[in-house]
């Protein structure tokens, strides 16, 4: 295993040491993981963009699946190759029959390719923490708690500020966009339709009664129909939202179906229901962003950011 800190390897152990610089490693890649410590801080390293951002476990499954993905690219290099060799030392029959078996090969690798599941992630943080190297940036539990109001407010813009009302479907994502500064950057109130956190609920219900023309966005994971949300949403007599513009910010699952950067993750497998924060932050930051700034669908935002379409 290398160390991540000073690359030295280390012959594998449970609990080993590194014996160049006392690195304690977190992780036992023979768990079903497969993952060291230097591989796991990689991942993390990518779904913070470098450790810029506030990431979750779904964010840090993406990249995990796209290193996990069989290399396709390598495929048809390798068919081109073999294809000249035999071409070379057998004729043009034998080079069409190897061109077909690659081709096969490819179709095969794809289809017969699952991703890992999720749970396999679990309980890395903990073990990496326990070693002693805590994930910094890494959004494992609701963070807002009862007492600890100022962790959000500290991210909130100023109330005279405000100019919209986010409500999601998922604790964890009002995690997320606030940690993250979204709230600041796009001047928005952010809640869950569950009420997390609860003290935001007085400041929301405030600025509703005070400024009927506000508009309140529905932000959803693709499981969740906008119908079901929007239900949801003016039944939940916390919030007095009847009356107020509403706007679909959410994900839709036939949005998804666009979005092949996500292949690595084959939504197709959950009926493109999946987590929005599936989605690296930066790329969701810019398509929320574009989408209420301009009040277009969130696929618009997407597809304006280059994620929509075929990868690159
Ligand atoms: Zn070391």
């Amino acid at each position: 295993m290398q160390c991540p800190m000073c690359t030295t390897q280390t012959p594998f152990a449970k609990k080993a040491v590194c014996r160049s610089c006392d690195y304690r490693f977190g992780l036992d890649p023979t768990l079903p993981h497969h993952l060291t410590d230097a591989e796991y801080l990689t991942l993390v390293e990518r779904a913070t963009s470098g450790g810029r951002y506030f990431f979750t476990q779904n964010q840090l499954y993406l990249y995990y699946c796209i290193e996990r993905m069989p290399r396709n690219t390598i495929w048809p290099i390798a068919g081109i190759l073999i294809g000249s060799l035999g071409h070379y030392l057998a004729g043009p029959e034998v080079a069409v029959m190897g061109a077909v078996s690659v081709a096969g090969l490819v179709y095969y690798g794809t289809r017969s390719w699952r991703p890992p599941p999720r749970v396999v992630l679990e309980n890395l943080h903990e073990d990496m923490k326990a070693a002693g190297h805590p994930i910094k940036r890494y959004i494992e539990k609701p963070l807002f708690e009862f007492r600890e109001e100022e962790k959000y407010t500290e991210h909130l813009p100023d109330p005279l500020d405000i100019e919209h009302l986010i409500i999601v479907d998922r604790n964890p994502l009002v995690d997320l966009l606030v940690l993250n500064d979204f709230a600041k950057h796009s001047k928005s109130l952010i809640i869950s339709q569950s009420g997390y956190p609860n003290y935001v609920i007085p400041i929301a219900k405030e600025l509703l009664a005070k400024r009927k023309s506000l508009t309140v966005y529905l932000l959803h994971d693709s499981t969740q129909n906008r119908i079901a949300m929007k239900r949801n949403v003016a039944e939940f007599t916390l919030l007095p939202t009847a009356g107020h513009p509403m706007f679909n910010l959410g994900l839709e699952p036939a949005q998804v179906v666009y979005m092949k950067h996500l292949s690595p993750i084959q939504p197709a497998r959950t009926k493109y229901g999946i987590p929005l924060d599936s989605i690296p932050y930066a790329v969701l930051e810019t398509a929320l962003m574009y989408s209420i700034t301009r009040g277009v669908p969130l696929l618009t935002g997407f597809a304006a950011n280059g994620f929509v379409g075929r990868k690159p």
